[in-house]
């Protein structure tokens, strides 16, 4: 297989797929309506930039699966976003949302763009008007928008208040992971990182490793890595080395997450940060270390490097970090992968939480939301733990089983229609 098959994040989806399918016996007939997603919507749209200049963007938002519950999916803002990655990406949330059992089905959006050298007016005007063109698809009963890379709360009340301003009513329940003062939930920005947490603690507990002093490395400093720095760090951990896109960073006897957060909110990077050595990008995934958290993009755990790779659980945070080469690699290693669907499935569960709350217009407690969202991970976790022990296979492979069955179960009894 050529290394672009291998990195084409939906080569790599379709792969993991008919692997966990294979094992299932599943039908030809369901794996034709599961391979493909349900919509694609591709949208090119002009945007007045600060010069007064008119550029085009193109976005996309697509929905995998809606028999389980409405589609839902984050957005996310990058120069390399493609059509094929936003449809690997909805494919993973349809089975993620299934993993963990919340009623919902996979999407994905993206805009092709680059924030980093966008004003704040710039992106208010693309995000409303990607908004308007996607808005005959999305809606609180149908799709469900969140935060991705390079999307924040901000970009969210954008989205919100857009759609609101065309229904002519507030209609919070459009997207998630909205500022607390327009109807997001508490826990919301934490959500994802706690989930990689709460799994992690139970990954560890299957190797008898104790989470205190145990050495972290995390890829990518954004929403997801910082806040799993911050936590871990909290947990008794040490977070030896952190990265972003341009470099890293490593001190054996730990890093303070919060000192690293203000220098890559000062420097724009975390390079170069006191008492620590500089190291390269990929470095982080093969120093020293007990935990790995991929927590930034696709494809960065391949065959080319899966064999260094020292941790002994890799918790992916990331969507799609791991490729099947890769994963197969570190099984015959005896490293424990908790797969993304699993892993980070934190973010999806409190969005839900916070959609549920908006619907009904009643807000709960920080506490609440943690309890409920640890019960959730961890029956997760142990029913994908059971079904690996069962078929003596990887996570990776027992999460989708579990995942696809459910979904393909859904579709079943359904039936097609007409
Ligand atoms: P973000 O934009 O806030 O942060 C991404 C970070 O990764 C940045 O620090 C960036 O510099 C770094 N990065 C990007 N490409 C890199 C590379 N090639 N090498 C090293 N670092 C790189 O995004 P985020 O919301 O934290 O999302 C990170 C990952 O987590 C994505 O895969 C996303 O799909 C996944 N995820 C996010 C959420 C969520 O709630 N935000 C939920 C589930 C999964």
């Amino acid at each position: 297989m050529s290394t672009t098959t291998t990195l084409n994040p939906y080569h790599m989806a379709l792969q993991q797929f008919e692997l966990a399918a294979d094992k299932l016996n599943l039908s030809e007939d369901m794996r034709e309506i599961l391979r493909q997603p349900k919509r694609e919507l591709t949208v090119n749209f002009p945007v007045r930039l600060d010069n007064g200049r008119i550029k085009t963007f193109t976005g996309y938002r697509v929905q995998h699966n809606v028999n389980r519950g409405p589609a839902k999916g984050g957005i996310r803002y990058s120069p390399e976003v493609t059509l094929d990655e936003v449809k690997a990406l909805a494919m993973w949330m349809t089975w993620k949302c299934a993993v963990v059992g919340i009623p919902f089905g996979g999407a994905k959006g993206g805009v092709i763009c680059n924030p980093k050298i966008m004003s704040p007016g710039e992106l208010e005007r693309l995000t409303r008007r990607y908004t308007t063109e996607i808005s005959i698809i999305i809606s609180p009963r149908s799709d469900i928008p969140a935060p991705d890379v390079n999307t924040n709360p901000q970009v969210m009340a954008w989205i919100m208040d857009t759609y609101s301003m065309h229904e002519g009513y507030s209609t919070p329940a459009v997207v998630t992971g909205k500022p607390l003062s327009i109807g997001g939930s508490e826990g919301r920005n934490d959500a994802t990182a706690t989930g990689v947490l709460f799994v992690t603690r139970q990954a560890a507990k299957r190797i008898d490793m104790p989470l205190k002093g145990a050495r972290v490395s995390i890829q990518g400093y954004g929403n997801v890595g910082a806040t799993a720095a911050r936590l871990f760090h909290n947990e008794g951990c040490k977070v030896v080395a952190v990265s972003d896109t341009r470099g890293g960073i490593y001190n054996e006897v730990g890093l303070d997450p919060s000192s690293v957060l203000r220098h890559k909110q000062e420097q724009g990077s975390v390079l170069n940060f006191r008492q620590s050595q500089n190291i390269g990008v990929q470095d982080v995934l093969e120093i020293p270390c007990d935990i790995l958290i991929p927590a930034a993009t696709e494809g960065v755990i391949t065959a080319a490097n899966a064999d260094r790779v020292q941790a002994r659980i890799v918790a992916e945070a990331a969507n799609g970090p791991t490729t099947p080469e890769a994963d197969e690699i570190l099984y015959k290693k005896g490293t424990i992968v908790i797969p993304d669907i699993l892993a980070n499935a934190g973010g999806v569960t409190v969005s839900y939480f916070e959609w549920v709350q908006d619907i009904q217009s009643f807000f709960w407690g920080v506490e609440e939301i943690t309890k409920k969202l640890e019960m959730i991970m961890n029956r997760a976790f142990a029913a994908v733990a059971e079904k690996a022990d069962q078929y003596s296979c990887d996570m990776r492979l027992a999460a989708n089983m579990l995942a696809i069955s459910r979904v393909a179960e859904a579709t079943q009894i359904r039936g097609i229609y007409p």
